[in-house]
């Protein structure tokens, strides 16, 4: 086996960000010069570019992807005695935003094939305390999106989306953002689309919710210093949003050159021992993360890190069996895919900076595993 000099990681910031480096400096200047450090006219120019990007009407810059899931929930007027159905195969953020509010998170097994929340599953979850069903896009590919919204009309509940792994994918050649009451977003550094800093939002085609969240973000406040309700500090920063704006317009070409890389995995991985991620004709992912699944997980790894190949675990413990979340019950057994995936999964390279040649290695070595 020929070894590579350099090690190849999962994702490595460095090479976008000294691609970027003197715009991203530039911009960082201009907040400097105008002192507009928190919320601001760069958060602002972020935000709509942000919008138009996702096809809706308004985007709420915020302070990271797990305060945007709080307050989108608290926009739905959802807390304590109400319950949420989430997938159990997530960041475990989209439970947290539940939490938070007082709200139980239910947990919803995935599919065996697809890894993303199982239709079929949830009717069965449904109590008369549900208020919503959060879906992810989990890896940057759309959950079944149509069959989630069935559901929801039929049991009067609100979906949410958590796209903080999805900017830029489509649905049926929709961006995703706008299907349901509102799309939460995380601009976390190492996200599709990731800010110079922490970073998250919300996007919406409802006013009644743009303004609320516009409130709730800054102190629970419309006229500065009366506070109308209980609010939090929440606001984007305007550094995140200056390096956010010079960001977003290299994302499509960056998602382009991930979706290449996808596809080489997917037609040159020819190991019947690698398992990926089945692609539904509704889905185009912007492969956040390259996830495959196999027998003996921690082997692969080990026989990985010999070539110098650095995969990551995305996740090894599903939502419904960590500690945080003892008390409601859950056992072994309960979600059975997510629970599998959990146990088998591998991360593989997947940044847009990879090489043509570093994208060959790691198939070769995978071949030959
Ligand atoms: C990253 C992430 C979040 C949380 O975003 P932060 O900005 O890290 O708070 C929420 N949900 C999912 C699916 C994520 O991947």
């Amino acid at each position: 086996m020929i070894r590579t000099e350099n090690k190849i990681p999962c994702l490595d910031l460095q090479r976008q960000h000294q691609q970027i480096k003197k715009e991203v400096f530039e911009a960082f200047e201009k907040v400097y010069e105008k002192t507009a450090f928190s919320g601001g006219p760069f958060v602002e120019e972020f935000e709509k570019s942000f919008a138009a990007f996702c096809g809706t009407k308004y985007a709420i810059g915020l302070n990271n992807g797990t305060s945007a899931l709080h307050l989108a929930l608290l926009a739905l007027g959802i807390g304590a005695g109400d319950e949420v159905i989430i997938p159990a195969n997530t960041f475990i953020a989209t439970a947290w935003g539940v939490s938070y509010t007082g709200a139980t998170p239910v947990f919803v097994d995935c599919t065996g094939d697809t890894w993303q929340i199982d239709p079929a599953r949830i009717e069965e979850k449904i109590t008369a305390k549900t208020k919503a069903i959060i879906g992810v896009h989990l890896y940057g590919q759309p959950f079944d999106i149509d069959a989630v919204k069935n559901i929801c009309a039929k049991h009067n509940l609100f979906m949410l989306e958590d796209a903080a792994q999805a900017q830029g994918a489509t649905y049926n050649k929709v961006p995703v953002g706008g299907f349901g009451e509102m799309a939460c977003f995380s601009f976390y550094p190492g996200k599709n689309l990731g800010a110079c800093g922490e970073a998250g939002g919300i996007v919406t085609n409802t006013e009644k919710y743009y303004t609320h969240l516009q409130s709730l973000r800054n102190h629970g406040m419309t006229v500065r210093y009366y506070h109308d309700e209980v609010g939090f500090n929440m606001r984007m920063g305007g550094l995140e949003g200056a390096s956010l704006s010079v960001k977003l317009k290299y994302l499509a070409g960056w998602n382009d050159r991930r979706r290449q890389i996808a596809k080489r995995y997917q037609q040159e991985l020819v190991n019947p021992k690698i398992v990926m991620q089945a692609q539904p004709a509704w889905a185009n992912s912007i492969y956040h993360l390259f996830v495959v699944t196999t027998a003996d997980r921690d082997d692969l790894v080990k026989y990985l890190n010999g070539c110098n190949i650095f995969p990551a675990l995305h996740y090894p413990v599903p939502c419904h069996l960590q500690k945080a979340y003892a008390n409601l019950g859950y056992k072994q057994g309960d979600c059975p895919n997510a629970e599998y995936l959990a146990a088998h999964c591998v991360s593989l390279p997947m940044f847009a900076e990879l090489t043509d040649e570093e994208v060959s290695y790691v198939i070769e070595c995978l071949n030959k595993y």
